[in-house]
């Protein structure tokens, strides 16, 4: 099919920018001072191969044909023994199997370190000199810093005459502690280790993943003993594995990606080799025999085309609708703004360049802007216009208010407010039987408009709403009308009070105010001296509370709902600890869970976080990331049976209960 005039200009305009993109990004890479990850380099490089495989930027390894700066003139070149090629890249599952096809193969599997190559040549066991990447053929003599670095052995135990590869990284430690100046440990290395002083070198340690003896190509044999013995010699070595299935080195890579936070250095993917080692296919100028299966990549650039207003209760959230970029293995067009302010203090406007992060399961969102140069000059739009803010509610007109932090109607009979607290309410309790389409059904039918409404439901009723069964209809009724104590944090929460949830209430009623009667007794200047409260969420609190007086006592009455009396300090054995429940749990739901341990004083968490005290699950030794994640903080991971224990016996501090890696229980 004959593509438009256009088309190709466009195209053609396409191939020029990404060429000068991926020259600019080259050369300030081998200059020490990389502007954008290796995983977005990559994505370009991929790109202009699927646009223009002959294009000779590609047949290019390292710098070469980029001209030096002066930050490298200062260093002798000198030739690697072996050469430094590019690797073959997966960037998905896919990619790989492809790459892995074939009859009973077995994979030796590495951590992809995130740093600077180096190699180490040594005559007789004496090291003799340190040679950066440099073009991948000649690279800069650096011995002198390299031997200010940990792990760079200046004699070997073996008289051996060759190279030895390895990655110079920082530990994320270091770089914490005296170089956050620098926007990461790779960059952090980089520059430290061409210093002409050397200052700094003993910040950077080196770790070894490959080794080549001079004139003897069957000195190691596989890459499991060419490890073996690169650790006899007092390497410190990148972490290595052997799978013999595809799909084993897949779900590896998932485990890896989904610690790699964790991790004392940086990575950005596996290596995958194969076991036998063949140096002449490590001559190559891209070895075939072993590939780099990268992680997804986490933030890219793009530019904001327009503003979106997503509705929820009476909230108006700003979602961004940028240029279609790759992140993570999926094509983001949309990602979070989160209030006004952010839009204001990020000085956004529509055709800003931005920077966008997708970061484990969250949703995309715009961090910032875009740093200068991010985006080809050419991509940008000439002319910026300001965000436009929307005025009125789309449900009942009234003018919104601009909180800062939140726009939003502030009429309290809003429809979509309304329907909001019905969902809400069902959520806290953990109604699942009576789900978001028919509640929505009750409530345009008007049959339902406020919470107390739902309790004087009937079967007969629900049997006509999205043909329902009378069965079925009777299970929902019976779900409503199971008797529950809530905690009065976990009732006011169920209210939907504008921006106040529940852990803000425990806090309040943590304060003292811990029955409903003194909560609406509370004077707002005492309520926003709560600590963390301040005066607009406490203002909200007493607005809300009188909005919804009448309405609260309604649920009350119908003798269905009551507010649990306010703990005594003896009767919350669970007191500052915290669970976090993965799974389905087998007795109960997850909300009554949840309840159970509040009323013991404990808190309930949506995520595994550093100070949490319990990962409840069924399932402990899945590879989940919460079950991960709870191992590498040394979170106790616990089954419904412990839980169960620790709810009857919660002073106990059982000892059939697991103890994670650095796990403390009580
Ligand atoms: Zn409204």
């Amino acid at each position: 099919m004959m593509k438009k005039e256009e088309g190709r200009v466009t195209a053609l305009t396409q191939l020029e920018q990404l060429t000068r993109l991926i020259q600019k990004y080259q050369k300030s890479y081998y200059d020490g001072e990389a502007e954008i990850g290796d995983a977005e380099f990559d994505l370009l490089w991929d790109e202009l191969k699927a646009l223009d495989p002959a294009n000779p930027i590609l047949k290019k390894v390292g710098a070469d044909g980029v001209s030096n700066t002066a930050g490298t003139d200062g260093f002798p070149k000198a030739k690697h023994r072996i050469p430094m090629g590019s690797q073959e890249k997966a960037a998905n599952p896919e990619e790989f199997r492809a790459w892995a096809a074939g009859e009973g193969r077995r994979f030796i599997v590495q951590y992809k370190l995130d740093g600077a190559s180096l190699e180490l040549q040594y005559e007789k066991g004496g090291l003799v000199r340190a040679i950066t990447r440099g073009d991948g053929i000649t690279g800069d003599e650096i011995t002198a810093n390299a031997l200010r670095m940990g792990g760079v052995l200046p004699a070997l135990a073996a008289p051996f005459s060759g190279g030895v590869r390895g990655e110079v990284v920082m530990t994320h430690a270091v770089w914490q502690e005296k170089y956050t100046d620098k926007a990461n440990c790779r960059n952090a290395a980089n520059g430290i280790m061409r210093r002409k002083d050397g200052a700094g070198c003993e910040d950077l340690k080196l770790i070894a993943y490959d080794a080549a003896a001079d004139g003897d190509d069957g000195f190691f044999k596989d890459e499991k003993q060419k490890i073996a013995w690169l650790e006899k010699q007092g390497f410190e070595v990148t972490v290595t594995k052997e799978f013999s299935d595809p799909s084993e080195v897949i779900a590896y890579r998932a485990e890896v990606a989904a610690m790699r936070e964790y991790l004392p250095v940086d990575i950005d993917g596996l290596v995958i080799k194969d076991p036998a080692t063949d140096m002449s296919d490590l001559r190559k100028a891209r070895p075939e025999k072993q590939i780099a299966f990268k992680f997804d990549l986490e933030t890219a650039f793009s530019i904001l085309r327009a503003v979106e207003w997503s509705e929820s209760g009476a909230t108006y959230t700003p979602i961004g609708v940028v240029d279609p970029v790759r992140i993570a293995g999926t094509t983001v067009q949309r990602a979070n703004l989160n209030n006004p302010d952010m839009i204001r203090s990020l000085g956004l406007m529509i055709g800003s360049a931005v920077s966008v992060v997708k970061r484990g399961e969250i949703i995309p969102k715009i961090e910032g802007l875009a740093p200068e140069g991010a985006l080809p000059a050419g991509s940008l739009p000439a002319e910026k216009t300001a965000i436009l803010f929307p005025e009125r509610c789309t449900s009942c007109d009234t003018e919104l208010v601009d909180g800062g932090t939140r726009l939003y109607c502030p009429n309290p009979g809003c429809p979509k407010r309304l329907l909001h607290r019905l969902e809400k309410w069902v959520s806290v309790l953990d109604i699942r039987e009576l789900g978001e389409k028919l509640i929505r059904q009750l409530f345009d039918k008007e049959r339902v408009r406020q919470i107390a409404d739902l309790y004087t439901l009937e079967p007969e009723e629900l049997a006509e709403y999205e043909r329902m069964g009378e069965l079925s209809a009777a299970k929902v009724i019976r779900h409503i009308r199971t008797l529950r104590t809530l905690s009065l944090a976990a009732f006011v929460a169920g209210f939907d009070f504008e921006g106040v949830g529940e852990t803000i209430m425990d806090k309040v009623a943590a304060a003292g105010f811990d029955t409903l009667d003194k909560l609406r007794a509370a004077p707002v200047e005492e309520l926003a001296a709560v600590y963390g409260l301040g005066e607009i969420t406490a203002g909200t609190i007493a607005l809300s509370l009188t909005e919804t007086h009448d309405e609260m006592d309604r649920v009350l009455a119908g003798g269905i709902i009551s507010i649990a009396a306010p703990p005594a300090a003896d009767t919350q054995p669970l007191r500052g600890k915290s669970f976090c429940f993965t799974g389905e749990l087998v007795s109960m739901k997850r909300g009554e869970a949840e309840e159970k341990i509040k009323a013991l004083g404990a808190q309930a968490k949506s995520s595994v976080v550093k100070d949490l005290s319990f990962l409840v699950t069924n399932d402990p030794e899945s590879g989940s990331a919460k079950n991960l994640k709870a191992r590498k903080l040394g979170v106790a991971i616990i089954d419904e049976g412990q839980f169960l224990e620790l709810l009857k016996n919660p002073g106990g501090g059982s000892d059939s209960v697991k103890k994670g890696e650095q796990g403390e229980l009580f």
